[in-house]
């Protein structure tokens, strides 16, 4: 009869702290990766600045607008920029396409935050505010009380386009929004948590000094105006066109003792943006065509034209395939079928405080690898595109052939509700496709929770498959 401890060890699929073994020099090879990726946060807190940031690092990496190009030829570099949005970079391989398909990986730039509404400017009570609108899901309380930075354009009918962005400076001055004192509270603290504070409720404190007139009404109000069309050149009107983002203004920081975890705001999804496009930017002379996505609106259903149901993508890819003097009918469709992709998104990490929200066999844990999502969905697995088992097998093979650790997990569990990405999007174009990404702590909070060593897997990951 074989040793117990040995046959364990052969048939189990015991799941490892990624941490224990390493040596100091992998463990420094981590945090400095890490490092970079925490400056990437501090420099893009929204969609729009997260596509500049990247475009910025892609023409570093020798990358060039495809319009630039009259043909493409394999090693070429490219990218494509989507109303500022949404950007698309791609790498062109040796191997027929139309045999072989696109390696692809999507990330989204956009990540859940209040919106100011298109009249948000008002007066009361002696204070000046902005009204807001929340974008994605988010819990309503965990927005007060916090410092809040400003982020957007206001563009003019004249097409002048104005960038906002204060908080994050040293020197700049924050905002916030008001809670009721618990002395105070009996009747709020009765609520339901979800109506603990309303949505009407999410004002921002922008100022108190009274414009200096007394025959006028609405002085703090005009207070405000007055400087931020002295500062900015806009008036109250100029907000109806407008995309202003409020967003915390913590900085991308390490966490714990033992300096192993990220806490920032927005790593649902730049966390699988920075992994993925800085992936992309190491690939050289690939054999499959390497395609990395950085969306928009995932947070809100995928829709608009920036979203990846828009058809922006394949324009895109058939602008690829005309430049490369080989498209013909029906070739996009073709390649999309024989296509592969990592639908690159953050994972519900298993929280020991909220373990009853979890499964403990299928969840996944910080600093165990990377997080695969054979399908994401509701209860029934409604909503999910469902990779195929062939497929995970490949994805299995790539991962364990280079040594990276990973773990295939759901997302809590089964009746308890779900979520989704834009994996279906591409399946539903006939493409492999399968979700994974880095395991998250308080998702959709302000400051989210991931452990560095999954980072860095997902990196590798990444990585592996465009060299494939
Ligand atoms: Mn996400
Ligand atoms: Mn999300």
């Amino acid at each position: 009869m074989a040793d117990g401890k040995e046959l364990k060890e052969k048939l189990f699929n015991e799941k490892k702290v990624g941490w224990e073994g390493l040596t100091e020099k992998q463990r420094n090879e981590i945090f400095n990766y890490c490092n970079g990726y925490m400056g990437f946060l501090n420099k893009g807190k929204t969609e729009r600045e997260i596509v500049k940031e990247s475009r910025e690092l892609a023409e570093k990496k020798g990358f060039k607008d495809i319009s630039k190009f009259k043909t493409l030829k394999p090693g070429d570099k490219i990218y494509y920029v989507n109303r500022d949005k949404n950007l698309y970079l791609a790498v062109i391989g040796s191997n027929n396409i139309e045999e072989n398909g696109l390696h692809i990986i999507g990330a989204h730039a956009d990540s859940p935050r209040l919106d100011l509404k298109p009249n948000p400017l008002y007066e009361e009570g002696g204070f000046a505010y902005l009204k807001t609108h929340y974008y994605g899901g988010i819990k309503k309380y965990q927005w007060t009380t916090i410092p809040l930075a400003i982020h957007g354009v206001v563009v003019k009918p004249n097409g002048e386009k104005i960038e906002i962005c204060v908080g994050e400076d040293e020197i700049d001055p924050i905002f916030t929004i008001t809670d009721l004192l618990p002395h105070l509270a009996q009747e709020q603290m009765e609520r339901k948590l979800k109506e603990g504070i309303k949505g009407e409720d999410l004002n921002l404190l922008i100022g108190s000094i009274p414009y200096n007139d007394k025959d006028v009404s609405e002085k703090v109000k005009l207070n405000i105006l007055n400087i931020l069309n002295q500062k900015y050149g806009i008036t109250e009107v100029d907000f109806l066109s407008s995309e202003i983002e409020l967003v915390p203004a913590f900085k991308a920081r390490t966490l714990g003792f033992d300096n192993s975890m990220v806490a920032a705001y927005g790593q649902d999804d730049k966390i699988c943006v920075y992994t993925s496009l800085t992936a992309i930017l190491e690939v050289e002379n690939p054999a499959n065509t390497a395609v990395c996505m950085i969306v928009d609106k995932e947070e809100i259903g995928s829709m608009g034209n920036t979203g990846m149901e828009s058809h922006v993508f394949d324009t895109f890819i058939s602008e690829i395939l005309d430049k490369m003097g080989i498209n013909k009918p029906n070739l996009l469709d073709k390649v999309f079928v024989k296509s592969k992709m990592l639908s690159a998104d953050v994972d519900a990490a298993f929280d020991p405080i909220y373990a009853s929200a979890s499964e403990t066999n299928n969840s996944a844990y910080l600093g165990r690898g990377v997080g695969v999502n054979k399908y994401t969905g509701a209860r029934g697995k409604s909503g999910a595109s469902d990779a195929n088992a062939e497929f995970v097998a490949w994805v299995r093979n790539l991962l364990e052939k280079n040594k990276i650790n990973y773990q295939i997990s759901e997302l809590g569990k089964v009746d308890l509700g779900g979520g989704g990405t834009i994996a279906y999007i591409l399946a539903n174009k006939g493409m492999d496709v399968i979700d994974c990404g880095v395991p998250v702590l308080s998702m959709h909070a302000p400051y989210e929770v991931t452990s560095k060593f999954d980072v860095y897997q997902a990196h590798k990951m990444y990585k592996a498959f465009y060299q494939k």
